[in-house]
C-alpha cells in the first residue's frame, strides 16, 4: 500500500477515486462545507480514505461563520481536520479573518483529538506557534517549504511535514527532503493541481517517493515502511 497525506479528492470523478484506493490510501481534505461533505461520503463509500473536513484559507472571505455551525455536524464522521491554516503569501489581505477560522479549527483538533492537515506558506511560524500553544497532538505541516530550522522544532513536538510530487520539479522540496528525518517524512499530491507542467494526482506519490529515497539513500522499500510507519501514527489507521 501506498500513501498520499494530503489531496483534494472531493474534486475527482468517483471512477478515478475508485482506481487511486487500490493502491494508495488517501488523506482526503476539503476546502469548505459542501467539499466536506462529499469528502465524508466518499470515505463511506471507498476503502483508504482518511477523510479531512475544514475551509481553506483561501476561502475564509468567501464564507460565513455559520458554515462552521454547519461543518460541526460532520466532526464525529471526520479523522482530521484540514485543510486549514494561515496564508501570508498568496492571500496576505484576508489575514485576520483566517486565524479567526483558524483558531476554531485548532481547537476542535484537540478537543476532538484529531490531527491537523495544514496550509502555511509564509505563516510556518505563526502556524507553529498556534498549534503547539494549543497542545495539539497530531499535525501535518503539508507541502513544507519553510524554514530549514523549523524543521527540527516541528519534530520536537512530534508534528510531521508532507513532501509534495512536485519534488519533481521544485528545488526547494529536494532541500526540505534532504534535511528532514525520515520519521518526520510524508508524501502527498495535493491533486489535482498543475504545477509548473506538472499534473498533481495521487500516484505521483510514487515518483516522489523514488527521488526522496535516493536523497536520503535508502531502499524504496525502506521509504515506504517509514512513510506506512509516519502515516499511521499521525492519522491513526
Ligand atoms: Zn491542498
Amino acid at each position: 500500500m501506498l500513501y498520499d497525506a494530503h489531496t483534494h479528492l472531493h474534486e475527482f470523478l468517483d471512477s478515478r477515486i475508485a482506481e487511486f484506493v487500490r493502491e494508495i490510501t488517501i488523506t482526503a481534505v476539503s476546502d469548505d462545507y459542501p467539499s466536506s461533505k462529499r469528502t465524508i461520503d466518499l470515505a463511506n463509500t471507498y476503502e483508504n480514505i482518511v477523510p479531512c473536513i475544514g475551509i481553506h484559507p483561501w476561502n475564509v472571505d468567501k464564507v460565513g461563520l455559520d458554515e462552521l455551525k454547519q461543518l460541526d455536524k460532520l466532526i464525529s464522521e471526520a479523522r482530521c481536520i484540514g485543510e486549514v491554516g494561515l496564508d501570508r503569501r498568496f492571500v496576505p489581505q484576508t489575514f485576520s479573518r483566517q486565524v479567526e477560522f483558524f483558531r476554531v479549527f485548532v481547537n476542535w483538533a484537540r478537543d476532538y483529538g484529531l490531527p491537523l492537515n495544514i496550509h502555511a506558506p509564509d505563516a510556518w511560524v505563526d502556524v507553529l506557534e498556534i498549534v503547539r500553544r494549543a497542545d495539539v497532538d497530531g499535525a501535518l505541516f503539508h507541502w513544507y517549504t519553510g524554514p530549514l530550522n523549523l524543521i527540527q522544532e516541528i519534530r520536537d513536538y512530534g508534528y510531521y511535514i508532507s513532501i509534495n510530487a512536485a519534488i519533481k520539479v521544485q528545488e526547494k522540496s529536494r532541500v526540505v527532503a534532504r534535511e528532514t528525518p525520515l520519521d518526520m517524512i510524508l508524501l502527498e499530491s495535493d491533486g489535482p493541481y498543475e504545477y509548473r507542467g506538472i499534473t498533481l494526482e495521487p500516484p505521483m506519490v510514487k515518483e516522489a517517493a523514488n527521488i526522496v529515497a535516493q536523497l536520503k539513500g535508502v531502499g524504496i522499500d525502506n521509504l515506504w515502511e517509514s512513510i506506512a510507519n509516519n502515516f499511521s501514527r499521525l492519522f491513526r489507521v
